[in-house]
């Protein structure tokens, strides 16, 4: 009960959370931004001429809809009314957000038989009287009052964009104190504990929610004192290296080490995951000679499942703590090796293509965008300048079929750069002032309240914003569904040299997403010599998706290279130079969540099994259907298939000896690390 008052309470609340751009934010007068006006508009994702904002002006078929929609919640009144007041606080899919509606109260949680995105928002039910004795249960966890250990409640785990909701009470102690006497609570109950970053990954690799005893502690609050809280260190190669808390994010690392010259050698498209979350996963960005971000934590400094606090320094035993999804212990603060990078050019390339091609494929990555990549990968495209040192690309089929656009995001550093480069190329002005502005952005949510983006970054992610260009009528009306997608798909691309642009002149650090809208996406590890078959195949299921009143496709495809170097015991391909493809799509043009995951089945299917191709452990994959017929993605039976025996057995060993107790060793990781049934 106590849980439903605080919803209703929040309820009131109607701002969804919502970023904007410094130049384009509606200010409400307070500082923080409001859904509407340029809502939306420092989105890669972001869309034109959105017209309506409600289901009340649909038209006679969509009237229709509704009813039999209305009469579905009725079937199961306690899934949809959270109060009991008899009106369905859940139900309803919000199109501008790509998400359920009404987060404070419903999340996304599908059922067999649902036939429309609305019917899987359900009301969040963690007060479950089953839940009393443990973790989900627990009012010291719920809420912890200070007795045992000083940490903030973010009520319970949920991923961000609402891909996976849970009861797992999700808490932020502020300390290692804290940390420890959180440890210690949870062994003397029995309870496991799972840790989270900013909570971007997309299935249950923090925690799948499916063990009521598991409970999940972010370093979102966490601070500490001397050099693990930040500090600068000069190495006897001249080189240097930063210590940093390992709950913040790239933004609070870059606001310290880019006024000084100073970058991580591998460049992801946004700042806002955790450095915890980053290393403990297989995160990369477009760098054609750096790998995963993991592969420049030198050292770190850990919390054992005892409380204890060591430093990780002998590389052989740093391999096993990178990439590691928090089956080891808390890491609370990371080394990285940095680079100095005099000069930066951010810059984009756009073209439209001549055809569809092996040869315009290549020839715009070699040639257009001068990809550092050798030029006998494939005869095609010939050989180039190799004078860009990152590359980040999208193609646009589903807008212009026979002559597809293309875009990359590419950056040049230091004798790289073109002399005659229309746009800054060293430290722009003011350089600290625009990064405490990007901090101290005041952003809202209709859960936990008004906070600036730094502090909600640290908790739970860039704040999701507005899909723009939806307009609900349309989306409701499959017929439409085929020009909508163009606009969407051709946006997409239109507007990523704007965001280069802004970013570029403000800070010029590589990045160029604050926020993001709440996409689907899937991305897998291919040989570079089989990228055009990966590309062609996927464009072939995005354009066969057309005429489909199912799903229709609706974002460009992406891709970018990787240079993986040998550095994690449970990195997830072997090292050398990977192409990264990637689907992504909002599910708002999609019948139901089962459209949508059959077509990520189909390109996945075809990626690992025809090409090789290994998953991104922090996005959706392993799609499975069920003897039921149903598609879901995390399949048990694909999840062990991606490390070998040996590759387990040696983490588990060392698991074992880091975690004896098991503490850490719940939710999806575990079943990445034991045997195939
Ligand atoms: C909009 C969006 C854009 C993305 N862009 C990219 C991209 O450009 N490149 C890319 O490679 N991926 C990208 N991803 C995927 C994302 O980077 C990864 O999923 C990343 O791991 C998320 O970091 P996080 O801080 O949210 O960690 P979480 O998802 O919360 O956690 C990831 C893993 O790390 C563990 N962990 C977290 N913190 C700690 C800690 N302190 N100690 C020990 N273990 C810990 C968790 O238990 C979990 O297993 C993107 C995802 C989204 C939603």
């Amino acid at each position: 009960m106590a849980w439903t008052s605080g919803i209703l309470a929040l309820a009131a609340l109607s701002i969804l959370r919502v970023a904007c751009a410094e130049e384009e934010c509606v200010d409400d007068g307070t500082g923080s931004c409001q859904a509407g006006g340029g809502i939306g508009a420092d989105s890669v994702l972001i869309q034109r001429a959105w017209s309506q904002d409600s289901l009340a002006k649909d038209g006679p078929d969509v009237q229709a809809q509704a009813e039999s929609h209305a009469e579905a919640l009725a079937r199961s009144p306690a899934d949809y009314d959270c109060n009991g007041d008899g009106v369905p606080d859940c139900g309803k899919w919000n199109y501008r957000m790509g998400m359920c509606e009404n987060q404070a109260y419903c999340g996304h949680m599908y059922k067999l038989g649902d036939w429309n995105l609305g019917l899987s928002c359900r009301c969040r039910r963690c007060d479950d009287p089953a839940f009393q004795g443990t973790a989900f249960g627990d009012a010291q966890l719920q809420k912890p009052d200070g007795s045992l250990f000083d940490a903030m409640s973010w009520s319970t785990f949920r991923n961000w964009a609402d891909h996976l909701d849970t009861c797992a009470p999700w808490i932020m102690p502020r300390s290692d104190g804290d940390l420890r006497n959180a440890l210690a609570y949870a062994r003397s109950k029995g309870y496991k504990v799972r840790i989270s970053g900013a909570g971007h990954s997309a299935g249950g690799i923090v925690t799948d929610g499916k063990d009521a005893n598991t409970f999940v502690i972010s370093l979102a609050e966490y601070a500490t004192t001397g050099e693990w809280q930040f500090g600068m260190r000069d190495m006897p190669d001249g080189s240097k290296r930063a210590t940093v808390n390992a709950g913040w994010t790239q933004a609070h690392l870059y606001a310290k080490v880019r006024p000084l010259g100073f970058f991580l050698p591998a460049q992801t498209a946004g700042y806002f995951f955790a450095l915890g979350g980053i290393v403990a996963n297989s995160v990369h960005g477009g760098a054609y000679k750096a790998g995963f971000v993991h592969s420049y934590a030198t050292r770190m400094r850990v919390m054992l499942y005892d409380g204890s606090i060591k430093i990780i320094e002998d590389e052989e035993e740093v391999r096993y703590w990178r990439c590691s999804f928090g089956m080891l212990g808390i890491i609370l603060g990371i080394e990285f090796q940095l680079e100095h990078r005099e000069q930066l050019q951010m810059y984009s390339v756009k073209k439209q293509m001549d055809g569809w091609s092996a040869e315009s494929f290549w020839s715009f990555m070699k040639q257009d965008a001068e990809a550092d990549v050798p030029g006998d990968i494939v005869p095609e495209g010939g050989a180039g300048s190799r004078k860009s040192w990152n590359g980040e690309y999208f193609v646009n089929w589903i807008g212009s079929v026979e002559t597809p656009t293309v875009l990359v995001y590419a950056q040049k550093a230091n004798s790289s750069v073109d002399a005659d480069f229309n746009g800054p190329l060293g430290m722009p002005q003011n350089i600290e002032q625009n990064y405490a502005a990007l901090l101290d952005r005041k952003v809202t949510d209709d859960w936990h309240g008004r906070m600036t983006w730094g502090e909600a970054a640290r908790r739970d992610g860039s704040p999701p914003i507005e899909i723009m260009g939806l307009d609900v009528n349309d989306v409701l009306d499959a017929m439409k569904w085929a020009p909508m997608a163009k606009i969407m798909s051709s946006q997409a691309v239109t507007n990523i040299p704007r965001l280069v642009r802004t970013l570029g002149n403000k800070v010029n650090d590589g990045f160029f997403l604050k926020d993001s809208a709440a996409a689907l996406a899937a991305a897998y590890f291919v040989e570079p010599a089989k990228a055009f078959e990966a590309m062609d195949y996927f464009r072939s299921v995005q354009l066969a998706s057309r005429g489909s009143k199912e799903f229709v496709w609706n974002l460009p495809g992406e891709f970018r290279f990787i240079n993986v170097q040998d550095s994690a015991v449970l990195q997830p391909v072997k090292a050398g130079l990977w192409f990264n493809a990637q689907m992504i799509s909002f599910a708002d043009l999609a019948k139901d969540d089962q459209a949508w995951k059959r077509d990520f089945k189909k390109v996945e299917d075809y990626w690992v099994k025809h090409l090789g191709a290994k998953p991104h452990m922090g996005k959706l994959w392993g799609f499975e259907t069920s003897p039921e017929g149903e598609v879901e993605p995390f399949a048990d039976s694909f999840a062990c298939s991606i490390y070998s025996d040996e590759t387990k057995a040696k983490f588990n060993e060392y698991r074992k000896s880091q975690d004896p107790d098991d503490l850490f060793f719940a939710g999806l990781g575990p079943k990445l690390v034991t045997p195939c049934a």
